[in-house]
C-alpha cells in the first residue's frame, strides 16, 4: 500500500515540481479540474495589469504597433504550435474552439464538396463534446451532408468507406479522458479518402500532440484548460500547410485578409493559417493566454511535453489504484481507461448503485473539503455513456503526488461519513 510518505519522497524527487511555483494555487485546495478551467499563473495578474496601465492607458492606440498586438494571433499560435507538434506559422489564437471548428469543418466539407462530392458522412463519436456535435449538426445541413455518430471508437471502422468526408474527433474524450491514436485513426480516415478534423480541447497542455507526425488535416483547441489561459481565454486553429491556402474558412473577417490595412472592398484571403483569423484580436485575453502557455513552455528544459506525460500518468495511476483499494468496497470504480496508451491526463470514477445519485452531491461535498473536481451527467439510456461521473483531472505542471493521495483520502471519508447526504450538497448550481 502507498503510503503519504511514499507520495510526499515521489514530490520530492519530482523534477517537474517546481513548475508549480508558476501557479497562483489557493492554499489548503487540492486543485483537480484544470482540465476544465486551468489555474491562474503567477504572472498573469501583473502582465495584464501592464496592458491596461501602460500599453492601453498610456501608449492608446500606438500599442497595436509598439506592443506586437497586433501579432499576438500568430506569435502565441507559434508558442502553443510547440507543443502541438506543428510547425512555426502554422497556428492562431482565435475566437473560441466551437467557431474555430465552425471555420475548419466548413473548409474541410468545401474540399471534400469539390474533390468528391459523392462524400456526405460526417463522423463523429455521439460521446463527444456537445458544442461539436452541434456545430457539426448545422454544417452537416448547411451542405447537405449527414452527421454520423458512433457509440463506440471500435465502430469507427465501420465507417471509413466511400461515403466518409470527414473524421471529427475529440482526441482526449472530455468525459472519461479515453485517448484515441491520432496517428492510426489519421491514416485509416485517408486511406478511406477522407479528411480528419481533431479537437485537442483536451489534449493541448496535457499530452504530447505529433500533428506533423500524425499527417492530421485539421486541429483546434482551447485555451483555458491545461493552456492556463484564463476563463474564456482564445482558442487556437491548426490546418496543414497542404491545405490551409487551398480554400477560404467561411468567417472571412477583415482580420483574415491578406491586406487588412488596405480596407479594400473584396476579401483577399491571407496566405497560410492567418486567414483562420476573423476580427480584431481581444488584447487582454490574450494577454493572459501567452502567461498561460508560458507555463507550459517553461518545462522545455525539463523535457517538455514528454516528461509533463510521465508524470501525468504517474499521477493518474496512482489516483486509479489508490481510489480502488481506499474506496473500492465503498463502491467506487474507475471508468477510464486504465492502459496508459489509451489514458489522457484525468481519472474518471462512478459510483455502485444505490450511490450512483449520490455522485453529484459526493463531488460538492469534495469541494468544500478543497478537493476539487467536477461531475458530469450523461444519459443512462445510451451504451456508451456512464452516466453519473466524478471527474478529476491531473495536470502535471501543478498537482502532485500527495495531492493525488491527499484526495483520494477525503473521498474515502466523504463516502464513510456519507458527507453527500447533507441537502447542500444536493442543490444543483447552474454549472456543474
Ligand atoms: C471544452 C471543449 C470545448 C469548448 O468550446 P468553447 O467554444 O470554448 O465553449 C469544445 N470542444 C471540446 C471537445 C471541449 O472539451
Amino acid at each position: 500500500m502507498t503510503t503519504r510518505q511514499d507520495c510526499q519522497a515521489l514530490d520530492a524527487a519530482d523534477p517537474l515540481a517546481p513548475l508549480r511555483q508558476q501557479m497562483l494555487l489557493p492554499p489548503g485546495v487540492i486543485y483537480l479540474d484544470g482540465n476544465s478551467l486551468g489555474a491562474m499563473p503567477v504572472a498573469t495578474s501583473a502582465r495584464v495589469q501592464q496592458v491596461l496601465t501602460q500599453e492601453w492607458g498610456q501608449d492608446l492606440i500606438k500599442s497595436w504597433n509598439t506592443a506586437g498586438w497586433i501579432d499576438l494571433p500568430t506569435r502565441i499560435g507559434d508558442k502553443i504550435a510547440r507543443l502541438i507538434g506543428a510547425g512555426p506559422g502554422e497556428v492562431v489564437v482565435a475566437d473560441s474552439t466551437s467557431l474555430n471548428l465552425y471555420k475548419v469543418l466548413t473548409a474541410a466539407v468545401r474540399m471534400i464538396k469539390a474533390d468528391a462530392p459523392h462524400r456526405t458522412a460526417i463522423v463523429s463519436e455521439r460521446s463527444n463534446f456537445p458544442t461539436d456535435l452541434y456545430i457539426g449538426q448545422s454544417i452537416a445541413e448547411q451542405y447537405g451532408m449527414r452527421l454520423v455518430l458512433v457509440d463506440s471508437p471500435e465502430e469507427i471502422a465501420a465507417h471509413l468507406n466511400d461515403e466518409l468526408a470527414v473524421l471529427m474527433i475529440t482526441e482526449v474524450n472530455y468525459r472519461t479522458g479515453a485517448w484515441h491514436d491520432m496517428a492510426a485513426l489519421t491514416h485509416a480516415a485517408h486511406e478511406a479518402g477522407a479528411l480528419t478534423i481533431w479537437d485537442l480541447a483536451h489534449s493541448a497542455g496535457a499530452v504530447p500532440v505529433d500533428l506533423t507526425g500524425a499527417h492530421a488535416d485539421f486541429a483546434i483547441g482551447c485555451g483555458y484548460k491545461y493552456l492556463n489561459g484564463g476563463p474564456g481565454a482564445p482558442a487556437f486553429v491548426w490546418a496543414h500547410p497542404r491545405h490551409a491556402d487551398r480554400f477560404w474558412q467561411p468567417l472571412s473577417g477583415w482580420m483574415g485578409h491578406a491586406s487588412p490595412f488596405e480596407f479594400t472592398p473584396d476579401y483577399r484571403p491571407a496566405p497560410g493559417i492567418r486567414r483562420y483569423i476573423c476580427g480584431t484580436p481581444p488584447v487582454l485575453s490574450m494577454a493572459a493566454l501567452e502567461c498561460g502557455v508560458d507555463t507550459l513552455l517553461a518545462a522545455e528544459p525539463l523535457g517538455g511535453m514528454a516528461a509533463l506525460r510521465v508524470k501525468s500518468l504517474a499521477l493518474t495511476e496512482l489516483f486509479a489504484r489508490l481510489a480502488e483499494d481506499r474506496c473500492g468496497a465503498l463502491g467506487v470504480t474507475v471508468v477510464s481507461p486504465r492502459e496508459a496508451e489509451r489514458r489522457g491526463s484525468q481519472v474518471c470514477l462512478a459510483l455502485k448503485p444505490p450511490l450512483e445519485h449520490a455522485s453529484y452531491a459526493v463531488v460538492q461535498a469534495l469541494i468544500e473539503r478543497g478537493v476539487i473536481g467536477d461531475y458530469r451527467a450523461g444519459d443512462a439510456s445510451r451504451l456508451d455513456q456512464v452516466p453519473h461521473i466524478l471527474r478529476f483531472g491531473f495536470t502535471p505542471l501543478y498537482v502532485g503526488f500527495a495531492d493525488v493521495f491527499d484526495a483520494v483520502e477525503h473521498l474515502h471519508q466523504v463516502l464513510t461519513r456519507e458527507e453527500w447526504r447533507e441537502a447542500r450538497f444536493n442543490q444543483k448550481a447552474a454549472v456543474t
